[in-house]
């Protein structure tokens, strides 16, 4: 391993650090958003990863105590749906527990559906995870049990939020996926229901990822669109990002009622500062979020290699890196119904 990846200035071929860790801990939902998980798609008759195949925590731990070392900095679990692999707290405890170079604890965060928020958000906080972000498309519920195609009531998430809060989460981020035609009419609902409540709602981009959800530009609301929206009746003042790399561009409301953000993966293309890496549930890892495939460190982990081996694996796939899709789409040199088959994003996460 180069010394600057030992010290953790470990850069890719378009000058990007590693700085963000974005590890997947089972590819199963008990939602079938039709963005994510198209019920038609992956139904009983859907392969899911076996039980062997997925990483047991210490094996997780020990790769992500690796990337810490490279300089990772900021770690956040994701799935499918993180809270069902069970005794996911024991995993943030480990996590938790990591140190960087210089001393300090990761910034530990998860995503989750909260559809089993309410009974595990004590839990999740003692293990000492650091932030939380919610996935909530609706407040309507006739229209919020349409987008998860299970007939899951959004009264049980708000109740997970509600439980997240009284666990001392704050701010707790609400993830909203805005499709236009489908739930577009529920931005305002959402503005109405969060403002004021110290939670910040992000509004996400319909996005072109895998190749089932049956992605149309049609269906992509502009957050510009989206922004001039909400100002018209609540003003709004952009905010300086507090980090390189951040994904959310951020709103003030004006009258001091909070913030929202904006994930404009598709119209304002962000590859620039993308410093994120993915591992997925059976430890292979992925530069981009719209990767054909990726790097199996399993196998080093199960074949006795060393730290060190792990370590220039990981140096070297990260020095090799040149991905950039969201810009690529953007100018036209790539294209989203090309038939190249990508990763799904509940096997990645997001
Ligand atoms: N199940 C958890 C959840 O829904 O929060 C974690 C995994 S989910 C794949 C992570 C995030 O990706 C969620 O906020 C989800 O809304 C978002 N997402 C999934 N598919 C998407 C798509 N096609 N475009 C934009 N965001 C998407
Ligand atoms: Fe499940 Fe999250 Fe995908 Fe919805 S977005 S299907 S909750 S993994
Ligand atoms: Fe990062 Fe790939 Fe997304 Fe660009 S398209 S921001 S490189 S994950």
């Amino acid at each position: 391993m180069d010394s600057d990846a030992s010290l953790g200035r470990l850069t890719d071929r378009l000058g990007r650090p590693l700085r963000d860790l974005r590890i997947s801990v089972t590819d199963r939902c008990n939602f079938r958003c039709s963005y994510c998980m198209p019920k038609e798609v992956f139904d009983r008759r859907h392969a899911f990863l076996a039980h062997r195949e997925l990483l047991s925590f210490e094996e997780i731990t020990r790769l992500a105590r690796v990337f810490v070392a490279q300089g990772v900095r900021k770690i956040r679990l994701t799935g499918g749906e993180p809270l069902l692999r069970k005794d996911i707290e024991h995993l943030v405890r480990m996590l938790s527990a990591l140190r960087t170079p210089e001393g300090r604890a990761v910034d530990l965060t998860l995503t989750t559906n909260g559809s089993v928020l309410a009974k595990k958000a004590h839990a999740l906080r003692d293990a000492g995870l650091s932030r939380i972000a919610v996935s909530v498309d609706a407040i309507d519920d006739a229209i919020f049990r349409r987008m998860n195609d299970v007939d899951f009531p959004v009264a049980d998430v708000l109740e997970g939020v509600a439980s997240a809060a009284r666990a001392g989460f704050a701010p707790i981020k609400i993830n909203m996926v805005v499709k236009r035609g489908t739930n577009d009419s529920q931005i305002l609902p959402m503005v109405e229901h969060f403002r004021g409540s110290g939670a910040i709602v992000r509004f996400i981009e319909f996005m072109d990822v895998g190749t089932t959800n049956g992605w149309r530009m049609d269906e992509v609301l502009p957050s510009a669109e989206l922004v001039a929206l909400i100002n018209a009746r609540h003003p709004l003042e952009a905010l300086q990002p507090t980090e390189v790399g951040e994904t959310a561009q951020r709103w003030r409301y004006l009258d001091g009622a909070g913030e929202i953000g904006v994930i404009s993966s598709v119209t304002q293309a962000f590859c620039r500062d993308c410093t994120r890496l993915r591992l997925s549930t059976e430890g292979k890892v992925y530069l981009c979020l719209f990767a054909h495939q990726g790097h199996d460190l399993r196998t080093l982990l199960r074949g006795g290699c060393e730290d060190e081996q792990i370590a220039s694996t990981i140096a070297q796939i990260w020095s090799q890196r040149e991905d950039r899709y969201s810009e690529l789409r953007s100018s036209g040199a790539a294209n989203p119904e090309s038939g190249v088959r990508r990763i799904e994003m509940h096997y990645i996460g997001g």
